[in-house]
């Protein structure tokens, strides 16, 4: 299947556009500026190009971590796109530090749910509500998962979080008490603060992913930003990353940019000796050295 044009010029911007040059374009104001554009918004091809290849669908990223400023824009971009509960981070960009002074690294690992081919999450939940779907993406079943937790202890990478309590209608902004002026500029009309989308059923199986609800009781992690993948549309993480950091496609493709970019460069998964096989792969220098030091916890409700 031909790589879209979108795709290519996202290959272009990534060639082209180093950490260097973008500390010269002068920090938040060009994150903002250029946040969304780098990427762009579409995978692999047009909708129609992408059905004539459904059922064969691999769906895989790519994180450069040589690319990655650890400004976090996909982290705020996923809590915006998901609404996700506080102190519950689905992105979670680690800051960490290595070597001695004066002779200190300072890195930046980004760490999505990996999607893991073997799935001890979906091996362990015992009502089979943690599964996964055709195209790779490893789901969490809504309307079936019972919160036993069961998933969150066998992951190796902590990207589980429950929610403990039902949603609040924006987990961070009350827009009636907080924003007058947002209000007096739309007349009124205060901003949606959870996307339908994300209440809709997904793939064959016709299941509510949990996602963007956060129901009381109900077990929620990365969902690659399911209902944005099944429109076309790339996950939020990757479409408002300014550095070109992150490759989201179709592994199963040979010219997607996440084929290309894994067949053209050295690579690795996170702890691939447990036998997880990620669909989430590494570029550059692996991270996990032994004198790595972690700079800011997460702060967590376990
Ligand atoms: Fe920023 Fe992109 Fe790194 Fe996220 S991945 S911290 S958006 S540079
Ligand atoms: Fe499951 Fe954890 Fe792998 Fe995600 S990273 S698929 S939650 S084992």
């Amino acid at each position: 299947m031909p790589s879209s044009a979108s795709e290519q010029n996202h290959a272009v911007s990534q060639k082209d556009f180093s950490r260097r040059e973008f500390l010269k374009v002068g920090g938040a104001a060009a994150v903002i500026g250029v946040a969304g554009v780098l990427a762009g918004d579409q995978i692999n091809g047009t909708p129609q190009a992408r059905a004539a290849n459904s059922g064969k669908v691999k769906y895989g990223m790519v994180i450069d971590l040589d690319r990655c400023l650890g400004c976090r824009a996909c982290m705020v971009a996923c809590k915006v796109e998901n609404n996700t509960p506080a102190a519950a981070f689905w992105m979670y960009v680690f800051r960490t530090e290595e070597g001695h002074y004066p002779n200190v690294r300072i890195q930046y690992t980004p760490r999505p749910c990996m999607h893991c081919d073997n799935a001890p999450c979906a091996k362990v939940c015992p009502v089979g509500a943690r599964y996964k779907r055709e195209d790779g993406l490893v789901a969490t079943d809504a309307d079936r998962c019972i919160g036993c937790r069961y998933c969150q202890v066998a992951c190796p990478y902590s990207v589980n979080y429950f929610n403990w309590e039902d949603p609040k209608k924006n987990q961070y902004y009350d827009w009636v008490k907080e924003a007058p002026e947002i209000q007096q500029a739309t007349g009124g009309v205060i901003p949606p603060y959870q996307n339908p989308d994300h209440e809709l059923l997904y793939g064959a199986e016709k299941r509510r992913i949990s996602g963007g609800s956060h129901h009381h009781g109900v077990m929620g992690k990365c969902t690659f930003c399911v209902h944005r993948i099944e429109k076309g549309l790339l996950p939020a993480c990757v479409a408002n990353c300014p550095a070109g950091v992150y490759s989201f496609g179709d592994l199963n493709d040979p010219d997607s940019e996440v084929s290309r970019r894994l067949n053209s460069e050295q690579s690795f998964t996170l702890a691939e000796d447990l036998g997880t096989k990620p669909r989430v792969h590494y570029l550059g220098t692996s991270p996990l050295k032994d004198d790595t030091r972690q700079i800011d916890a997460i702060v967590r409700r376990v």
